[in-house]
């Protein structure tokens, strides 16, 4: 029986490295996960987001069941074998982008009935329902169903909400059931309140999960808000478990998180800023639409090994997104990508080295040097 394994190799002050262990493959910790909402990572075929170093992508399951349907997903052989990615894929709940997409919520005890943004059809998610859907999806880390209040918010609402989410955690848990190399997740509730976290924490360590995401946090509290809440979040949840924040980050967000003790995270930063022309590396962001790009034949980072910087200058990138051509979401998204999973990468060297604070300051001297000079 393979069951999914968390080995924490190494750590530097709250920081950890190590490997969660799928069937499908290992995620190396810290991990980054491209979003591929729509089973795809836009504008990437999946050999190549797996080029840019990533073991493992997140499927939206509020996306999906709308459209095609888990049922259709299922009929023609699960996610992984319909968009071709055979590595892991983690699949959220659909709680958060019903709250966030969907029109006429209408939220229960039971679960959330919604209009869908697509064609205004009538559907709902409830616990059970989210572990149907994820399972026929074939997800191999599945979320549980949870409920996210939008900040800022009284505390006894998100007192109330948090409760509920952990109602829904013992349902989402009673109708996963036992799936051997499938892993369920537990979301921490709780807004920036470190009793209602630790509250939280303390009803999902009595259910047991594989491992125990913070949700609830990059949702508009910013980042100085974010890390003071890490710093207690983290440390309620068990240690010999993965912890995921979900919906983090930028660059400098990320690094903060993992200096907190987080071991995974999701975003559609990266991808979502290679269309718009907005690139990201380890000078900070430029912007490739800018004109003093328009003679610049040097790439975007020389020292980048990604396609868009071996192969292309900064003035051809300038001048495919301003002939709005497809290679260049193509190019950006690839890059950014790529630059994510360096971080992630440099993060793991730094931790396991225990050079981690080094790494953070090198991090940030670099950033603020700003882009390269102009020609
Ligand atoms: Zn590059």
């Amino acid at each position: 029986m393979t069951l999914i394994t968390f080995r924490k190799d190494a750590t530097d002050g709250k920081a950890r490295t190590g490997v969660l262990s799928t069937p499908r493959g290992d995620i190396r910790t810290p991990a980054f996960m491209p979003v591929g909402t729509a089973a795809t990572v836009k504008a990437m075929l999946p050999e190549s987001v797996a080029a840019t170093g990533a073991d493992i992508l997140l499927g939206n399951t509020y996306h999906l069941m709308l459209r095609p349907t888990a049922e259709r997903i299922d009929r023609l052989g699960g996610l992984h074998r319909f968009m071709n990615w055979d590595k892991p894929i983690l699949t959220d709940s659909g709680g958060f982008q019903v709250m966030s997409l969907a029109a006429l919520r209408k939220l229960t005890e039971k679960g959330v009935t919604f209009k869908s943004h697509i064609d205004g059809s009538r559907h709902e998610i409830t616990p059970e329902r989210s572990m149907e859907i994820q399972k026929l999806l074939g997800s191999d880390i599945v979320m549980c169903f949870d409920e996210c209040p939008a900040l800022p918010a009284d505390k006894t609402r998100i007192a109330q909400s948090m409760r509920l989410s952990m109602r829904w955690a013992q349902r989402s848990r009673d109708a996963f059931g036992d799936r051997p190399g499938h892993a369920l997740f537990g979301i921490q509730q709780g807004g920036l309140e470190q009793d209602l976290r630790a509250e939280s924490a303390a009803a999902l360590t009595e259910i047991g999960f594989d491992g125990y995401a913070v949700g609830g946090l990059a949702v508009g509290e910013g980042q100085e808000a974010m890390f003071g809440c890490l710093d207690f979040a983290s440390d309620q949840l068990p240690q010999d478990k993965p912890r995921y924040l979900m919906g983090v980050g930028k660059p400098d967000d990320i690094v903060g998180a993992v200096a907190r003790g987080i071991d995974m995270m999701d975003c559609v930063l990266p991808s979502r800023s290679g269309r718009t022309g907005q690139v990201f590396t380890r000078h900070g962001v430029l912007n490739i639409k800018n004109a003093r790009h328009q003679d610049d034949p040097r790439p975007i980072d020389d020292a980048c090994t990604c396609p868009a910087c071996t192969k292309y200058s900064r003035a051809y990138l300038h001048h495919v997104f301003r002939s709005q051509e497809m290679i260049s979401s193509m190019l950006l998204t690839w890059h950014n990508l790529h630059y994510f999973q360096q971080i992630m990468d440099g993060m793991r060297k730094a931790i396991a080295a225990g050079t981690f604070t080094r790494w953070q300051a090198d991090f940030h001297a670099n950033r603020a040097g700003g882009d390269i000079e102009q020609l």
